[in-house]
């Protein structure tokens, strides 16, 4: 897969230890929402999925800063306009569109494929995006306005005004389990594997009809 550079133009924090930064779009780089770029650092690499539009000026990317880790520590440390190698676009996790309604489940940064799919016409479909508080419900505009349902899923609540809207306190899991109503669906899963493991759980027993599309963050 050929290499290519691109440069850090902007790096702002969207929520508590979530972060979003730009990279310049070199000419003819282009990806399908919900594609990830692998970034080529000296001496390892790491995979992270484009928010923004194929056609956007710039490349965005959102995030979750580890504690120790490699890549949130170094580009922390990066300068604007410092050029970072790439590799990509990679990965098929892709809107499909089918009859089946789509509801889209995410944790964290998981949210970021769905950011893509909305900015970029998807305009159907349920997200459910979990997160332990409100303030890390990150694209909340742009996701509750674009797409047909949009439902956050806090896990811990720390006051009542946490739950305005159409908030759920508890797990996506919690929700799917409770709320969702008997159906085939396309469900498509992004974050972290022990969220993934636990939501194919609940879609095998309540909605072993329905199509699973995955992105595993780790
Ligand atoms: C296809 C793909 C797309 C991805 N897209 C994104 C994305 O858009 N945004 C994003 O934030 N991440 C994304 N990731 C995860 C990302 O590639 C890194 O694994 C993550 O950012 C940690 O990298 P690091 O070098 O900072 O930490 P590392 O040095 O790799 O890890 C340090 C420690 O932190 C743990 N850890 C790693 N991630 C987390 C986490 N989220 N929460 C708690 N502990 C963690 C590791 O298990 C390890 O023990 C994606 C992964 C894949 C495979």
């Amino acid at each position: 897969m050929p290499c290519f550079s691109a440069n850090l133009v902007d790096r702002h924090w969207l929520a508590p230890g979530i972060l979003e930064i730009r990279l310049t779009r070199p000419e003819g780089v282009t990806f399908i929402p919900g594609q990830f770029l692998r970034f080529v650092m000296d001496g390892y690499e790491r995979d992270y999925t484009m928010v923004s539009t194929p056609d956007a000026e710039t490349i965005d990317f959102c995030i979750a800063v580890v504690n120790g880790g490699r890549f949130s520590c170094d580009i922390q440390k990066a300068g604007i306009d410092d050029t970072l190698q790439l590799t990509g676009p990679h990965g098929h996790f892709v809107f499909q569109g089918s009859a089946n309604p789509s509801v889209f489940v995410a944790t964290g940064t998981g949210v970021a494929p769905f950011v893509a799919f909305c900015r970029s016409g998807v305009d159907a479909g349920l997200l459910l995006h979990g997160v332990g508080t409100s303030d890390r419900l990150i694209y909340r505009d742009i996701l509750q306005s674009g797409l047909g349902g949009y439902v956050p899923c806090i896990s811990r609540p720390f006051e009542k005004m946490d739950l305005q809207d159409n908030a759920f306190a508890g797990r996506v899991t919690n929700y799917l389990e409770q709320h969702l109503k008997p159906d085939t669906y396309d469900f498509y899963l992004c974050g972290r594997g022990a969220m993934i493991r636990d939501v194919t759980a609940v879609i095998d027993q309540q909605f072993s009809a329905s199509r699973l599309f995955i992105e595993t963050y780790d």
